[in-house]
């Protein structure tokens, strides 16, 4: 990319461009469209004829944050006690300087343009049935109140105005009616001076003192802080004495989480710090010192609602190298200039050392989540469709990286230059193209594949099985029959939904109707296959009882389209539940299930999706059969790995002949005790599958979530018979990979499916030196087949900077990518390590991270003060969740299977998924504003935050709690519930009246649309107050200490704490 790019100020898209050529834009069903190549720039932006995206089901819609509230102002009337406890911007500018707004322009290709500008070439609505309308009308007039300034970007503070300004933000400033901390817990005296005056010696070392973001916490700061000079260099600031107490070895997790800690009065903690007179005392009488104040401790809520203060208004604009998007939890729209959006890409961090030892000693991990086939929001661009011809992708000879931005043509571009190895390589003569004065190919703005980070190439034959285009997917559900199933009203269930859902599989662009073809299956102990050609008047029905040698016993007439077989379709989905009404079969097998759906998409020759319902452990003698090695007192032992291990490996061989066949299984459990998730899982996590589970499943209760979680299941988008591969830019390799997916060699992630919720996460080890100058270059390619049957690879680039001061890495850490990648790792490592072992490596890797950062790139102050990374001050409290998460310390009521469970729907979450479960978001419902689309404002997750008086919504992407006081106004109770006082809400409610009130509608309203922001339809559970249920929504309220024995965030914190100074003496 050439930094000579004439800026466009104009809007960019609406003056005339050339056309793309060699790409054709709508029809991708191999139908090329007349008069399409000379397509003008402006459709560059807006939908794409004949592209739409496929609409996900029951008006989801992705990543519409709640709005905010203003900027809270919790400044303390004492302002000088403010202070000392902040320093720096909320996110440092980067070292490159090109983060300013303005600077856009300089690396932007395509200007600065609106991305409302483009033409809207999407006259043609969308073509399905009403019900998968995906966008909830409405949604996008949701008034978001943010304030429109690039602030992270600006200049850093240099005055205490400009830091008071930056602190009135911060929950922190309430710390001075904090009372002293415990003594050995390390809370040294504040260091006022740092902020206003005069950077302090050794501060040059970590960067400018602008560029010092962190977060310091200490003490109640002193009253003389207004002194106008720095102390002593920290001689008088010391904190308090070294630990008297050993040192604890590892973490001694105890019941009263306090870590093996004193609480309470110290004999060195008067009210007045010893060590520090100067600082005088705090006016009146001290209160008791006991513990550290949770508001002076770094509140995600704060940064959640700074981050959209700052970010959510302006497009982010992707043409700039290593630059840091908003959070997740930010709404803000992606214009693709060069690099991938963060909707398909997001890093731990954006600029990485250049050497392996800088790497070491940081130990933050370098990884990238990658969502390849993500859903964009609707004003978002889809990747443009290249197709180069019987040639295919133009690539790197050597490497065989796909052409992108970062290539450079060379000898009148004849030639080009491979940004990810050097090699040399000619260009074809079909792709010659002249360079202008700055070296840039004259068609650089007409080719997706050179001005964006993310573009599909159509693929050839080369890229194809055994050298053959492949047939379009097929669909094959699989229904349990057995006693349990049928008696629970289950396959009635089932039967009923299909006849319409089948309407709705995913197809391609503008196609009429969907190419997936669909077969049908139930079992118990033997398999009925069903003959549902459309010829016949009537379904056949063909039974196999040898489940020991698995075969399909009809080719033609078992996958059929839609359409053709309608009306025998519907004659079968309505004699099914009667057929099995009266079975007394309570025994089921699995495996041969799984491999009647391989054999049939084998014998079909295509790939394929296997949607099983399933209700039991496979006990029926059959491959695969299973016995109950449930055991929970293995946990807290050496053996509790093996509850996350399979108990045969069959099934891991069996999910790699589902690969081959690129045959994806999707699972759908209805346990009414344990069926050992963890080997059931296998095949599906193995083949990208997806698993649901319905514990004790029943229809009143439970059939809204099953259906729309099927719904969203079999319409979402996905890619078939996929590999991924990452390249990257000499000096770094990807070394490991988190996802479900399979890997054969230790570069290709292979998946039978992928689909647009998926994510793999890839971790990178240097091999060699980065220079700053060129930086480090990542190119995701996923070869996938398309629900029409149509091969492509879709690339993503992403350009990031490396650094030779570590102070650049901690300013450019994104931690909630971090911890994504951290529960990850974790959860993979319960497999083969004790639960312990795990939880102490996390802590152990953690401190080491915010030790190196306060060793090398904060200034020099007292061992007794904790000071964090400005962009990793929620580590502490993020990684507390992940180690109280049900895998790593399972709380009470938790089973063997939901722990499986989880572990491995963590693993393929992304990282707006895994930061609201792990920190769920708690909104007051009492305080939401009836008369307006705005969520009320989110508050931490703590009893202490929590109201006798008011009601209270916690989701954490799973389940929906709405939890109400004991002192609930009567009025409220009535309107949200029906009934006149609290004690006439029922327990163990788990949905909400529709009553024509505005509080009712406004609770509904806010829950709905949570529903369809999450991937999963959630649980909802209401919660009395003092019920019992009240324990396992206690559960999730992460700053408490848990009953399990979690510790509390400010425990953890203080536990932290120690662990670096151990690390710093
Ligand atoms: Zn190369």
């Amino acid at each position: 990319m050439s930094v000579n790019q004439p800026a466009h100020t104009g809007p960019p898209y609406g003056r005339p461009q050339p056309g793309y050529q060699g790409y054709q834009q709508p029809a991708y069903g191999g139908q090329p469209l007349p008069g399409v190549p000379q397509l003008q720039y402006g459709a560059y932006n807006g939908p794409m004829p004949g592209y739409q995206q496929p609409a996900p089901p029951q008006g989801y819609f992705p990543s519409l944050g709640f709005p905010s509230k203003g900027s809270p102002v919790s400044v303390n009337s004492d302002t000088s006690s403010l202070a000392p406890n902040f320093i720096g911007s909320l996110r440092a500018p980067s070292t490159s300087g090109a983060s300013l707004p303005s600077d856009h322009l300089t690396y932007s290709p395509f200007g600065q343009g609106d991305v409302q500008n483009g033409i809207p070439t999407s006259a043609a609505p969308m073509q399905r049935p009403p019900a998968s309308q995906p966008y909830l009308p409405g949604s996008a007039s949701m008034p978001v109140t943010q304030t429109p300034t690039f602030q992270q970007y600006g200049p850093p503070p240099a005055s205490v105005q400009q830091l008071s300004n930056h602190m009135a933000g911060m929950t922190i400033g309430t710390i001075a009616a904090s009372a002293p901390p415990p003594a050995g817990l390390g809370y040294g005296a504040p260091r006022p001076p740092t902020m206003p005056g005069p950077p302090l010696p050794g501060q040059t070392a970590a960067g400018p003192p602008a560029s010092q973001p962190n977060h310091v916490f200490s003490p109640p700061p002193p009253t003389s802080m207004s002194g106008p000079q720095p102390g002593p260099p920290m001689s008088g600031l010391h904190g308090p004495p070294p630990p008297t107490h050993p040192p604890q070895p590892g973490y001694q997790m105890q019941q009263n989480g306090s870590f093996g800690q004193v609480r309470g009065p110290q004999p060195n903690y008067g009210a007045a710090y010893p060590g520090a007179p100067n600082y005088g005392r705090q006016p009146g009488p001290p209160p008791p010192p006991k513990r550290l104040d949770p508001d002076s401790i770094p509140s995600p809520i704060q940064v959640i609602e700074d981050d959209r203060n700052n970010c959510g208004s302006e497009p982010f604009v992707t043409g700039v190298r290593g630059q840091v998007p908003p959070l997740v939890t930010t709404d803000f729209l992606v214009k693709d200039q060069g690099n991938a959006s963060p909707r398909y890409i997001r890093c731990t961090s954006y600029n990485i050392p250049c050497t392996s030892d800088m790497a070491k000693q940081s130990q933050v991990p370098l990884a990238a989540v990658i969502k390849p086939l993500a859903t964009l929001r609707p004003e978002e661009t889809l990747p443009y469709l290249v197709d180069h011809g019987e040639s295919g992708p133009v690539r790197c000879n050597r490497c065989k990286a796909y052409m992108c931005p970062f290539m450079q043509f060379i000898e009148g571009g004849r030639r080009f230059q491979c940004c990810f190895c050097s090699c040399v390589t000619e260009v074809p003569p079909h792709y010659f193209q002249h360079l202008d004065h700055t070296g840039k190919r004259v068609d650089f703005y007409d080719r997706p594949e050179l001005s964006l980070g993310s573009y599909e190439f159509l693929a050839t034959v080369d890229y194809c099985k055994n050298n053959k285009f492949p047939s379009p997917p097929a669909f094959i559900f699989m229904i349990d029959v057995s006693y349990n199933a049928v008696k629970s009203g289950l396959v009635r269930l089932i039967c009923e939904e299909l006849k319409s859902l089948l309407d709705y599989l995913p197809r391609e662009g503008n196609m009429e109707e969907s190419a997936i073809r669909v077969g049908f299956v139930t079992y118990n102990k033997v398999l009925h296959f069903y003959n549902v050609k459309s010829s016949l008047a009537q379904p056949q029905m063909m039974v196999v009882s040898d489940v020991a040698d698995m075969f399909v016993p009809l080719l033609d007439g078992f996958l059929v389209n839609v359409n053709e077989s309608r009306t025998v379709i519907a004659s079968l989905l309505d004699q099914i539940p009667e057929m099995f009404a009266d079975t007394r079969e309570t025994e089921t097998v699995f495996a041969p299930v799984i491999q009647a759906g391989l054999e049939a998409l084998k014998a079909a020759e295509c790939a394929g999706k296997l949607f099983i319902f399933h209700t039991s452990l496979p006990i029926a003698e059959a491959p695969g059969k299973l016995k109950n090695r449930d055991d929970k007192k293995l946990i807290n032992t050496d053996k509790e790995k093996t509850l996350f291990q399979p108990q045969t490996s069959f099934y891991n061989n069996l999910a790699k002949d589902c690969v081959t066949q690129g045959c994806c299984v999707d699972l759908f459990l209805f346990p009414n005790q344990y069926l050992d998730v963890a080997t059931l899982g296998v095949v599906t996590y193995q083949t990208g599958g997806s698993i649901y589970k319905y514990a004790y499943f029943q229809l009143e209760t439970d059939q809204d979530r099953f259906l729309n979680d099927l719904r969203r299941d079999v319409q979402k988008e996905v890619g078939f018979d996929a590999v991924m591969r990452v390249r990257t830019s000499t000096g770094i390799r990807a070394t490991d990979f988190f996802g479900a997916f399979y890997m054969s060699n230790t570069t290709d992630v292979e998946m039978a499916g992928l689909d647009c919720d998926k994510t793999i996460t890839v971790e990178f080890k240097h091999d060699d030196k980065l220079s700053e100058d060129s930086g480090a270059l990542l190119q995701c390619a996923l070869l996938y087949t398309s629900c029409a049957g149509q091969r492509r690879l879709r690339i993503h680039n992403l350009s990031l900077n490396c650094c030779t001061q570590l102070a650049d890495l901690y300013r450019n850490c994104e931690t909630d990518t971090l911890i994504n990648y951290l529960a990850k790792y974790a959860y993979r490592g319960v497999l083969s390590s004790p639960v312990k072992t795990v939880r102490d490596a996390l802590i152990s890797q953690c401190a080491q991270i915010l030790a190196c950062y306060r060793k090398n790139c904060a200034s020099p102050s007292s061992a007794g003060q904790l000071i964090l990374p400005e962009c990793m001050k929620l580590l502490p409290v993020y990684l507390n969740c992940v180690l109280k998460s049900d895998v790593l310390q399972p709380g009470l009521e938790v089973t063997t299977d939901d722990r499986a469970y989880i572990r491995q729907l963590v693993t393929s979450m992304d990282v707006a998924e895994t930061n609201v479960f792990f920190y769920p978001r708690l909104l007051p419902l009492t305080k939401a504003d009836v008369d307006s689309d705005s969520l009320p404002a989110a508050i931490r997750n703590s009893e202490e935050r929590l109201s006798k008086g008011d009601i209270y919504l916690l989701e954490n992407g799973l389940n929906i709690f709405v939890w109400v006081g004991v002192n609930v106004q009567q009025g409220l109770i009535q309107n949200l519930f029906g009934v006149s006082s609290f004690s006439q809400i029922s327990n163990g409610l788990s949905t909400l009246p529709v009553l024509e009130n505005p509080f009712s509608k406004k609770v509904r309203s806010i829950i709905d649309m949570l529903q369809m922001q999450r991937s999963r339809y959630m649980k909802l559970i209401i919660v009395k107050q003092e019920d019992k249920l009240e324990m396992l929504f206690k559960h999730f309220l992460v700053e408490d200490k848990s009953l399990s024995g979690g510790a509390s965030y400010v425990d953890f914190l203080c536990h932290m704490h120690k662990e670096i100074r151990q690390l710093l003496s």
